[in-house]
């Protein structure tokens, strides 16, 4: 068994969205070189890369998370309020992306790798009816309720630098944790994880603990500190659920180099890492199923942040 498997294809070079012209912030890129990074760095014998293929039933996984008429939008008419026009071959490659977190699901239930690597995963801003936010199909939502039919506890965990939306309004009505680290006063605007409550070191807390969701607003320019205090808050939660697998949104957009003002270095990113690490070690035999979400530093900081990500968190697991 290979304990890290990554779903990837040259596939997902084709995500060309908003026009088409190159021009919009989700650069395909970003994936590619992350999985570069790691096939280049890790021991050869230590991974798999498997292909994100799309295999009959994947249609009925993407309905049980979404209406059949949202997703025939999509497949079959090729429209998506990502794009414009009619684009089917956007809406394949979005399914792509929802098969490889699929296969990676498969595998880690079956004990066939530990962790899991897809880094056009974690499309965490989907919603039931439609798209927002660059995510069209919400992966790890659906991945959180296969993983609970297989009979195992999930727990979910988002860092990207916008909040985790989708995931936690598509679980609210479960009993599966979402925890999300995000900043205060930027996308998304509309849904409860926007509200403060508690405070402390730069960190504002809005949860319910009865939809078992838990939101940390960090305030501008907190950086680490913050987004550390916020990890270590989880941990607290998470020894509380005590999970048999984390799913993680490993958003890099909070990294100091991105506009959206968290100011998050490499540093604090190893601790997240660490500590989810440590938390997937002591309860989950190590099982991880880890999805890039956001990050808009195509060329450099987001696939390399990525990748130190799930270096750590595999090395450790
Ligand atoms: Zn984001």
């Amino acid at each position: 068994m290979n304990k890290l498997a990554i779903a990837y294809s040259d596939d997902y070079l084709g995500w060309r969205l908003g026009s088409g012209d190159g021009s919009h912030p989700t650069k395909p890129e970003r994936a590619q070189i992350a999985v570069q990074l790691l096939t280049q760095e890790l021991p050869a014998n230590s991974f798999e890369v498997i292909e994100p293929t799309v295999l009959d039933g994947d249609r009925s996984k993407l309905e049980t998370i979404h209406t059949a008429e949202y997703v025939s939008q999509v497949l079959d008419l090729g429209r998506s309020g990502e794009w414009g026009g009619s684009k089917p071959e956007l809406g394949q490659i979005a399914f792509q992306m929802f098969a490889g977190t699929a296969r990676l699901v498969e595998l880690i239930a079956a004990g066939e790798a530990l962790v899991g690597f897809n880094p056009q995963g974690a499309k965490h801003h989907a919603q039931k009816i439609k798209s927002e936010g660059f995510c069209v199909f919400n992966d790890h939502a659906w991945a959180a309720l296969e993983f609970k039919r297989l009979g195992l506890k999930p727990l979910y965990i988002d860092w990207d630098v916008n909040a985790g939306d989708g995931v936690q309004n598509l679980l609210a009505d479960t009993d599966i944790p979402t925890f999300s680290i995000h900043g205060h006063g930027i996308y998304p605007t509309h849904s409860d994880t926007w509200l403060r409550e508690k405070s402390g070191q730069g960190n504002y807390e809005y949860s319910n603990p009865d939809q078992h969701w838990y939101n940390y607003n960090l305030a501008q320019g907190q950086g680490d500190q913050a987004f550390q205090c916020a990890m270590d808050l989880i941990a607290e939660k998470v020894d509380e659920y005590q999970p048999d697998v984390i799913l993680l949104a490993a958003g890099a957009d909070g990294h100091e180099g991105e506009h959206w003002g968290l100011k998050y270095t490499y540093e604090g990113y190893s601790y997240a890492a660490e500590k989810v690490a440590e938390l997937a070690k002591k309860h989950c035999q190590g099982r991880v199923l880890i999805g890039g979400a956001g990050g808009y530093q195509p060329f450099t900081h987001t696939p390399r942040i990525w990748a130190n990500v799930v270096k750590q968190i595999t090395a450790v697991s």
